[in-house]
C-alpha cells in the first residue's frame, strides 16, 4: 500500500498523461501553486527520484493502470470516466470521425 490519496492519484494520472501543472490545476480545479507540492508528495510516497520515475513505479506496482489513449476507444473511455478527453485522444477522435465521414462519402 502506497498511501496515496484519491486526489494524489488523480494528479499522478494526469502527470502520466503528460499534462503540464497548469493543465492539471485547470482539470482538477486547484491552484497552479497547489500542484507542485502534491506531485512532490506523490514522488516521496512512492520512493521515486522524480515525476517520471514515480509514474514508472506506479505502473509497476499496479497503482496506475495502462490506459488506452490517442484513438476513438481512448476518447470514449475518458467520457465514460466523466473526464475531459486529453489532447491525444481529442486528436485521435478527430481522425476517427474524419475517416468515418470519408467512408460514408465513398459509399454514397
Ligand atoms: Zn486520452
Amino acid at each position: 500500500m502506497t498511501g496515496l490519496t484519491a486526489h494524489e492519484l488523480r494528479v499522478l494520472r494526469l502527470v502520466a498523461l503528460g499534462h503540464t501543472h497548469e493543465q492539471i490545476a485547470e482539470q482538477l480545479v486547484m491552484t497552479r501553486k497547489g500542484v507542485t507540492p502534491t506531485v512532490n508528495r506523490v514522488i516521496r510516497k512512492l520512493g521515486a527520484r522524480n515525476a517520471p520515475h514515480a509514474v514508472h513505479l506506479a505502473h509497476q506496482a499496479g497503482i496506475l493502470r495502462r490506459e488506452r489513449h490517442g484513438d476513438h476507444a481512448g476518447y470514449a473511455a475518458h467520457l465514460y470516466r466523466g473526464e475531459t478527453p486529453c489532447e491525444l485522444c481529442k486528436a485521435g477522435e478527430r481522425a476517427y470521425r474524419n475517416s468515418r465521414r470519408n467512408t460514408r462519402k465513398e459509399a454514397a
